[in-house]
This record gives C-alpha cells, structure tokens and sequence, in this order.
C-alpha cells in the first residue's frame, strides 16, 4: 500500500489535543492552514506520515496577528521600520487591562458619560505644569493638521524657509499643512531668518507663526533663527512643533527641544509626537493655551483623529509608570553595556567591540551615544532575521554587529539563545 495514503485526514488532525486548543486561540482557519501544509509536506516525503500533527503544531504561528516579535539590535533606539518606541511593561500591562469594556468615557461613580481620556489629560498636565490645557491625536502629523485647519484654514501660517522639512518616506510637513487649506507664508532664507522677517509677514491673513524643529538634520554656518521667545510678542499664536515629545530638558540631549521649555519661552500651542524620545504609544500631544487647545479639541476633525482607548491607556501608564525604555536606553551607562557584551560573546563564542549607537526615530541627528555590540560574521544577520523571537542587527564592515544599547538587558537570555540557533 502507498504510505502516503496514511496520512491522516484533515478533521482527524484537527481533533488533535493541541491543534483543537490552537484553533480556539489562534482561530480555525490558521490552524487548518498549517495542518493542510503538514499534509503536503508529508506527501513529498518531508515530513513522516505519522508525524503530521506534530510538524502541523510545530510550525504554528505564536499569534493570530502577522506582526513578529523583534529584538531591535540595531542600535538606532527609535527604530521607525520597528515601530519606534518599545512600551513599558505598564504600559502594556494598561492596554492588556482596556483592552477589553474599560471606562474611558464613563464616570463610573455617576453613572454618566465623561470626559474621553480625562485621567490621562490630568497626567500630561501633572507633568507639564507650564500648559494650560491638553488634547491628544494619532500623532505628530494629526497634531500639526489639526492645529493649521482649526486655525489657519483659508488663512496664513508664517513658517521660516530653514524650517520646511521633510519627516521621513517622502512626507513633507509643508504639503501636509497646504493640504487642510492653509496658505505657507515662508519668510527668511534656507540659513537665516529672524524675527523682523515674521513681524513683517503677519497681517489680518495670519493664522498662526509656525516654529518647526529641524529634527532629523543640522544646520551650521552663517545660520540665524528667531527663538521662540521673540517670536511670543507679535500678538497672533505661536504654534512650535518640537517632534521628539521631550516633556522636560534632557542633559543628554542638549540640542533637543521640549514642551516646557517652550511654552515657559511663550509658545501658545506645542506639538509633539508620544512615540519617539517620550517613550509611549504612537499618539501626537497637543499642550498649550486652554482657549486654543480647547479649539482644536471641539473642531469637527478633532472626532476622525482621536486616539482609541488603547493608546489612552498606553499613554497614561507611559505618564505615570516607571522610566521607559527608551529612557532606560538614552541613559545606559557604557560600562554596564560593555559588561553584557563581553558576557553574551564568552556565552556564544562571539566577539564584543565597541561601537556607536544613536536615536533615530528622526531624532537627535548629532548625538552619538558610545555603545557595545557582539560581532558575528555577516551571515548571521539573515538567520538572525529569520529566527524566533526575530533578531535585528545591523551589518557594518562585513560584519554583523548587535549593539546592546537598544536591547533590553531582559532580553539578553534571548539573545544568546538566537545566536547559538543561528549558528547552529
Ligand atoms: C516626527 C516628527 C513629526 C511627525 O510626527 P509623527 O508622530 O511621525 O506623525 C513632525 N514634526 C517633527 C519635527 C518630527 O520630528
């Protein structure tokens, strides 16, 4: 008789303890995917007949979601390709809990309907003093959109000509401000501008005077910007957009701006991304002036850029909860990162050497931060890559560096596990 006609049918393997258990939490259709896989696997002499079930179960995925679980190695902290900023585990334990009917719009002691998001509107303000009122959106871009259409739409916003930037994947902040019907009003030169070029430009048309900070490049030379502080006196809003979402001065990032800073300079409304150098859920905050935020919170298009209660949650515990990642990351000391280095490349057999790490993200683009890596030859990239979790390194002269910066020192296990499996 043909072995092949005792490979087991399909509602036979899916009776299967463990495939019946997976297709209750993966769902059914993955679960048949993988056994119908096994069978033809089994029919070209991969895999023994009787052994169906256990390749089928073998090669179940770990969710029912595409998205992978990735050890970022790279050494960029806000890597965008990865998602930017890995939450905190109170964070994810919050988005776990409002996950399922959570009363993010309730006051559970009334009965009655409440503000969206009011407990963790409170904690942005706990944590910037200096604004008045707050509102959050999808993010950075939203934030910018819906402040040029709330307040500059058919109008003029009066924005530097060394500010016109582009954020990353061909998204222009001028286009993105022109289309919600604004006008630019560019001023100045691509290197200097100064705040006689914006007292000049602003008229009855003005909406606002936009500040954008060149986040992801630098200018040196013969350069010249108007601070924002000069920019406070010439009586229409000041919006300043600082894209990395820094709350408060970081004395590791000198050069990168913050919401309290600027709004203690005078800026009516600051814009921010919450997944970048802030450490939380992608979202963008609005903080500012109660009038103006309160104006950008009640226009129409404030509905189709809310956040969902799982970034409200996200962001709440990012607020409150312990220092994040990211944080953890920017501050390592190179000592304690050195010391993992050399102790996962005795573990595996690997090389630790020293190397530079950075932001990223489209932040802080003149900051290197003194990192250690482990280095394998090229090749383990891809099989890092494809492993289980997934491992991005980064591949720098020939060879295939995992810098320990953005790496978690949970994960150091892990890592040391996908290493000896990849070399294997
Ligand atoms: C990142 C960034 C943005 C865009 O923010 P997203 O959250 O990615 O939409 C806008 N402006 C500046 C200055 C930025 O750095």
């Amino acid at each position: 008789m043909d072995e092949r006609r005792r490979i087991a049918r399909t509602d036979v393997l899916l009776a299967d303890p463990r495939l019946a258990e997976a297709a209750g939490r993966l769902g059914r259709d993955l679960v048949k995917a993988a056994v119908v896989d096994a069978q033809r696997r089994a029919r070209a002499g991969e895999v023994p007949v009787d052994a169906v079930a256990d390749a089928a179960a073998a090669a179940l995925p770990e969710s029912a979601s595409g998205l992978r679980e990735v050890v970022n190695a790279t050494g960029v902290l806000l890597h965008t390709n990865l998602g930017r900023a890995p939450l905190s585990p109170a964070a994810r334990d919050a988005v776990l809990l409002a996950s399922g009917a959570t009363d993010v719009e309730l006051d559970l002691a009334t009965g009655a309907r409440a503000r969206r998001g009011r407990s963790m509107l409170a904690a942005l303000l706990e944590r910037v003093p200096a604004a008045g009122a707050a509102h959050v959106v999808n993010n950075g871009a939203a934030a910018l959109v819906l402040a040029a259409t709330a307040l500059a739409a058919g109008r003029e916003i009066v924005v530097s000509r060394g500010e016109m930037v582009e954020i990353g994947d061909g998204f222009r902040l001028p286009d993105l401000l022109v289309s919600t019907g604004a006008r630019l009003r560019e001023v100045g030169t691509t290197n200097r501008t100064s705040p006689g070029d914006y007292a000049a430009a602003i008229g009855p048309d003005t909406g606002f005077v936009l500040k954008v900070h060149p986040s992801n490049f630098r200018m040196t030379g013969f350069t010249r910007e108007a601070s924002v502080a000069e920019l406070s006196g010439l009586g229409v809003p000041v919006v300043v957009d600082i894209g990395s979402g820094l709350l408060a001065p970081d004395p590791v990032l000198p050069g990168e701006p913050d919401a309290a800073t600027r709004l203690a300079a005078g800026a009516d409304l600051v814009t921010a991304s919450g997944d970048k150098l802030l450490g939380g859920p992608q979202c963008g905050l609005i903080l500012g002036r109660a009038p103006l935020v309160e104006r950008l919170a009640r226009h129409p298009l404030a509905r189709a850029l809310r956040v969902d209660k799982l970034t409200i949650a996200a962001l709440e515990a990012t607020l409150r909860g312990p220092r994040t990642p990211t944080a953890e990351a920017l501050h390592a000391d190179v000592r304690t990162l050195r010391a993992r280095a050399e102790r996962i490349a005795a573990e595996t057999g690997a090389e630790a050497v020293r190397c530079d790490a950075a932001v990223g993200g489209g932040g802080a683009p003149g900051v290197v931060l003194p990192s250690a890596a482990v280095a394998l030859p090229e090749p383990y990239a891809e099989r890092l890559r494809l492993g289980a979790p997934a491992v991005m390194g980064r591949v720098e002269d020939g060879r295939c560096l995992l810098d320990l910066r953005s790496v978690p020192p949970e994960s150091d296990g892990a890592l040391i596990e996908a290493i000896r499996a990849a070399g294997s």
